[in-house]
Order: structure tokens, then C-alpha cells, then sequence
């Protein structure tokens, strides 16, 4: 198996730190990024390199990966995982919730694949994994904002798939349905986040952050001529 630097965004909680868990299980060294340090250290994985990092701001992303490549070697997968979700009603939202998601989910998406995409090109090479939702294919009440920052990300994945499909270079999206993390905890309507958590109930409980640490492992783990080129994966009786 290869033990290529595995780069992880948001990996200071939920499905980034599950991620961390099993790419470190698979043998990884890890860059990890997130804002909060603290907590990517208590994972105390070994070969792990923790930065604190802000996805927007793409000049500190950059240096982070050399950062990670001078001790590590080149970045063999990038996953583009540290996202926001702030649910509100268009009519209601306080609009700079529109621009924190979409500099975050969108902007830090493509500072990430600007930081390390044309390297894995020039090496033939390389795998990068963003993680979307299944809020990226279909829409969901008080999502409109949120929503549209993850079909943007379907689409820039998949547009990016096609352009360096010849280079040899994966691109893949992994779309989750309800997992339990602290994603909601950042909604500021305490009337959605109540009619959410009733929703989860419902449906009879939501999936854990490990099950989609082994989905994107599993898609990583394929070789690099079979590009699994997206996961869709949520409670069955998620609608
Ligand atoms: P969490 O809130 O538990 O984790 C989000 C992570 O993103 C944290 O590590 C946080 O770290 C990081 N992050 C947020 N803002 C920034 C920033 N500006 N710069 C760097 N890191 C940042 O949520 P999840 O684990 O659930 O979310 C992970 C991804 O999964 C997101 O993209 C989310 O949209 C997606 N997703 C989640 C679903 C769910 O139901 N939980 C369903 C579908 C998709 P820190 O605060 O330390 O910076």
C-alpha cells in the first residue's frame, strides 16, 4: 500500500478527525488543517503534522503544504473536507452567512486544489477527494445558501475530473447525507436547528462520521487508473 502524505482539512472535528483516524490506520502521514489546533493534536496520530489554517485564505494554504511536503514528501491526496453549514430562509438570513459559506465551502475548496492540482499534473499523479453532500444534488428546507455552495462544489469536482482526467489525476466527491457532527451546531435559528435534530429522529438516527472515513478511504484505495468519482451515502431512510 502506498504511503503517500494524505492532506485533510477540518480535521479538527466530525468527519475530518474520523478521516485523520483511518488514513493514519491505513499508514498515512498526515497534514492536518483546520483553525482549532488543539484538537487535531489530541487525536495523537502518529506522523501527523497539525496546522492551524484558515481554507480561505489561499497564500497560508499554499505554505502549508510545503510545509507538509518538506517533511512528508509530495501530497499523493488532498482531501478538501472543512465545510460550514448555516441554514436559514432566503428571506431571513443574515446575508453574511452567504458569503462565510461560500468563501469556506466553495473559495477554500479551490484554494486547496490551486495549492497542490498543478503539481499532481506535472507529476502524473495524485488524488484529490472534496467532500460535498447530498445537499449538493438536491435541495432540503432551509438549505437555499447552503445548497448552493454544495452543487457548486459537485460541479467544480466534477468539471476539474474532466480536465486532468488525462494527466492521470483523480478527482473525486464524496457526498454525505445526515452525519452526526457538530455541523449544525453553527445554524444560529434555534427553531431549525430543533426542527432538525426532530428530523434525525425520524429517520430512526443519522450515520457516523466513521462510515464516511471508510467510503473516502475506500475510493483513495483504488488504483490510480479507476477513479471512483463520487460517493453518494446517507441513512436509509434519509430522503
Ligand atoms: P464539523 O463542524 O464537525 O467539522 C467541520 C470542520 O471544518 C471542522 O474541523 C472545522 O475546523 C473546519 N472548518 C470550518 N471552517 C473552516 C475554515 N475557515 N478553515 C479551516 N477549517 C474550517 O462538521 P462535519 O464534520 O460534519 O463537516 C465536514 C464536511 O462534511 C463539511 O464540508 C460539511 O459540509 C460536510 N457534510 C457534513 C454533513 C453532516 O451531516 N455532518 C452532511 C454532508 C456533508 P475549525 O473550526 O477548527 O476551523
Amino acid at each position: 500500500m502506498s504511503k503517500e502524505l494524505v492532506v485533510i482539512t477540518g480535521a479538527s472535528s466530525g468527519i475530518g478527525a474520523a478521516m485523520a483516524k483511518a488514513f493514519s490506520n491505513a499508514g498515512h502521514p498526515l497534514l492536518l488543517l483546520a483553525r482549532r489546533i488543539e484538537p487535531m493534536q489530541a487525536l495523537n496520530l502518529p506522523n501527523a503534522l497539525c496546522i492551524s489554517l484558515d481554507v480561505t485564505d489561499g497564500e497560508a494554504f499554499k505554505a502549508a503544504i510545503a510545509e507538509g511536503e518538506a517533511q512528508f514528501g509530495k501530497v499523493g491526496c488532498l482531501v478538501n473536507n472543512a465545510g460550514v453549514m448555516l441554514l436559514g430562509l432566503a428571506h431571513e438570513q443574515d446575508p453574511t452567512e452567504w458569503t462565510r459559506m461560500l468563501n469556506i465551502n466553495v473559495m477554500g475548496v479551490l484554494n486547496g486544489v490551486h495549492a497542490v492540482l498543478a503539481d499532481m499534473k506535472a507529476r502524473s499523479t495524485g488524488t484529490i477527494i472534496n467532500v460535498s453532500s447530498i445537499a449538493g444534488r438536491k435541495t432540503f428546507p432551509n438549505h437555499a445558501a447552503y445548497c448552493a455552495t454544495k452543487f457548486a462544489v459537485h460541479a467544480l469536482t466534477e468539471n476539474i475530473r474532466e480536465e486532468v482526467a488525462m494527466d492521470n489525476v483523480r478527482v473525486i466527491t464524496i457526498a454525505p447525507g445526515a452525519v452526526e457532527t457538530e455541523l449544525l451546531s453553527h445554524t444560529t435559528s434555534d427553531a431549525i436547528k430543533a426542527g432538525y435534530e426532530d428530523w434525525k429522529t425520524e429517520m430512526g438516527g443519522v450515520i457516523m462520521p466513521e462510515t464516511i472515513a471508510e467510503a473516502t478511504l475506500f475510493a483513495w484505495q483504488q488504483p490510480q487508473n479507476v477513479c471512483v468519482r463520487e460517493i453518494v451515502l446517507a441513512a436509509t431512510k434519509q430522503q
